[in-house]
């Protein structure tokens, strides 16, 4: 019943993330060995000054820093962490130039990196501190308030208990020489904790952690996911998982002759920009620069600065790539190959966005504009469309060596009973494959009911696949709404909505803005006191104050921006589980409260 694609399976390695980037033979950790590509060959560059790390500085940096996290006594007469092969590091970070080189060290010292959103609230932090347990917060001056705070007035730590637990990656300004941020936090708490710079120039024995053979199948990284249902969890990404995926999708997808530099827009702490960004550019010889955050401006300015010939990015993205003035003010030829995901990529956009570009160019010149589709589960993309093919609105085919199956969406029970649809026929995606992850953290019932017992992990997605062995997501099963390609879980949404004073019962689903290519978060509500409400004005105010207490709770991408509805009550089964689906129904027929 399973389908497998029709390419040849690819040879795998199970070795570290690190060997395999830095492919190094001989096994001798010579730092000025950098594997396939030469080590004088920019790596990464920060976008806003062009300060550039060359591959030799980069694995340089990376051992340095591992060794400083894990070997050494004391740094800058400061308690070093002595972290141990296998312990956790928070990474809380805004994109930078700084950012690989965290990740790369963690990764040469066998840690593992639980990579946190730079945009969380101190609670929304805690959540994921408290989960993945980190020894050491690895973040830059401007977030360190946040974590402060978490530590400070949602744990309730004393200073002395935490400050050894904390340090201070450069701001991307500051790495580069410039002023550090605006947003710095007292100096007084600053100045005693453990800096990278310190870190970093320590002339000692570096050695690179070995995973080779089953020790490939350690976790390596830890994104948050709400898969099918419930609150964030942790990913457990092996390095096995992580090499196998930029085989098998560079299998798919090999870079075509000038392709040589990619625009990182996306941030660091989701897989999709780990492995496309971060790793594949070390792996395939790509300078990745770098951007802190999206800017339609400042994104077309670095394109043509830079010549950039790849970019991945977001369906919201390409909605201004198909819009925005600048894209006129800025010379864009150089941009072969954009890559979407995270989000589903209507064919109409993909042709705007395409036609837009070519206007302006020679006939002739090439711009591919294809989708993917994945998860954090399956180490981001499990489809891809091949380069030289073109269906729009595919996903694309199913990457070498994974197995799909598409089961009908009905399916509610026993796996063994699950029904395979046929082509053209809407199913459920279930993958198997050296790329799906080894489990949720710590939370063996949310693995368990995500997996078969025969390895096949369920997405909660549904696709159709056509007679080529295209897929095309056609709709979503699990509660997941994704706003501009960010997780945003109803469970948690409406946990946090429960501890209003005068909430009675809520619900979250996520309704669609086309303009925008995007699902916003709406929340339908109930009332403790009825009677209060009884007037349209009151009712409104009542909306409007929760979607406006929200935003004090929690990080921008889950303001309730699909409005607030106030209801009587809300629909639910007989054993008490919400009807998303009779929700969605109301919403076709509402505009949004506030
Ligand atoms: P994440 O784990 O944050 O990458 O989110 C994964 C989810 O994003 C998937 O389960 C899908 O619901 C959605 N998704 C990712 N790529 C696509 C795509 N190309 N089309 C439609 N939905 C997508």
């Amino acid at each position: 019943h399973s389908s497998r694609a029709h390419f040849p399976l690819m040879p795998l390695y199970e070795r570290s993330i690190f060997t395999h980037l830095f492919a190094d033979p001989t096994g001798t950790n010579d730092p000025s060995f950098t594997g396939s590509f030469p080590a004088d060959e920019p790596a990464y560059v920060d976008a806003a000054t062009g300060t550039t790390l060359d591959r030799a500085q980069v694995k340089k940096l990376a051992l340095e820093l591992g060794w400083a996290l894990t070997k050494a006594e004391s740094i800058a007469g400061k308690k070093a962490p002595r972290l141990r092969r296998g312990d956790v590091v928070l990474v809380f970070s805004p994109n930078s130039l700084a950012y690989p080189v965290v990740l790369l060290s963690a990764i040469a010292a066998g840690l593992c990196c639980s990579l946190a959103n730079s945009a969380y609230t101190a609670s929304e932090l805690a959540h994921q501190y408290t989960d993945s347990e980190p020894k050491t917060i690895i973040t830059t001056a401007e977030c360190f308030g946040i974590v402060r705070e978490m530590f400070d007035k949602v744990l309730g730590l004393e200073w002395e208990e935490w400050k050894t637990k904390v340090i201070i990656i450069p701001d991307s300004l500051e790495w580069a020489g410039g002023t550090p941020s605006s947003r710095l936090s007292a100096p007084r708490d600053i100045e005693s904790l453990l800096k990278m710079e310190e870190m970093l120039g320590i002339d000692a024995m570096v050695q690179e952690e070995k995973f080779d053979g089953s020790l490939a199948h350690e976790t390596a990284f830890m994104c948050y996911s709400s898969g099918t249902t419930g609150k964030p969890k942790g990913v457990e990404t092996t390095h096995q998982n992580a090499t196998a995926l930029m085989d098998m999708a560079f299998h798919l997808a090999p870079l075509m002759p000038g392709i040589d530099s990619s625009l990182a827009i996306l941030p660091f702490y989701h897989i999709y920009a780990v492995v496309f960004n971060v790793l594949f550019s070390m792996y395939r010889d790509v300078k990745c620069v770098i951007m802190p955050r999206f800017d339609p401006v400042q994104f077309c300015a670095n394109v043509e600065k830079y010549r950039i010939s790849l970019s991945l990015l977001v369906p919201p993205v390409l909605v201004v790539l198909a819009r925005h003035s600048a894209v006129d003010q800025y010379d864009l030829s150089s941009l072969k190959w954009l890559y979407s995901g995270a989000a589903p990529l209507g064919a109409s956009l993909q042709a705007q966005v395409k036609q837009r570009l070519l206007s302006k160019r020679k006939p002739g010149s090439i711009l591919h504009v294809i989708q993917g589709y994945g998860l954090t589960e399956t180490t981001s993309s499990s489809h891809l469309m091949p380069l030289d093919k073109d269906k729009p609105g595919s996903v694309g085919v199913l990457l070498p060596n994974l197995h799909a199956r598409l089961i009908d969406p009905e399916h509610d029970g026993d796996d063994d009973q699950a029904k395979d649809v046929g082509p053209g026929q809407p199913g459920e995606i279930w993958v198997k494959g050296p790329s799906v992850m080894k489990g949720y953290l710590k939370n063996p019932a949310a693995t368990k009911s995500s997996m078969t017992a025969d390895g096949y992990f369920k997405t909660g997605d549904i696709a159709i696949r056509d007679e080529d062995g295209y897929y095309f997501i056609v709709d979503r099963k699990k509660e997941l709404i994704k706003y501009k390609g960010f997780q945003v879980a109803p469970a948690e949404l409406e946990s946090i909505l429960l501890t209003h004073p005068e909430v009675a019962d809520a619900a979250v689903i996520g309704v669609e803005d086309v303009a925008e290519a995007t699902e916003l978060p709406r929340a339908y509500v109930v009332h403790a006191d009825p009677s209060k409400i009884s007037s349209s004005e009151s009712r409104t105010a009542f909306a409007k104050a929760v979607a406006e207490w929200m935003q004090s709770k929690v990080a921008k991408h889950k303001y309730l921006r699909g409005g607030v509805i106030v209801i009587d009550a809300i629909p639910k089964s007989a054993s008490g589980k919400i009807l998303r689906k009779d929700l969605r129904e109301l919403a076709k027929n509402e505009s949004s409260m506030v």
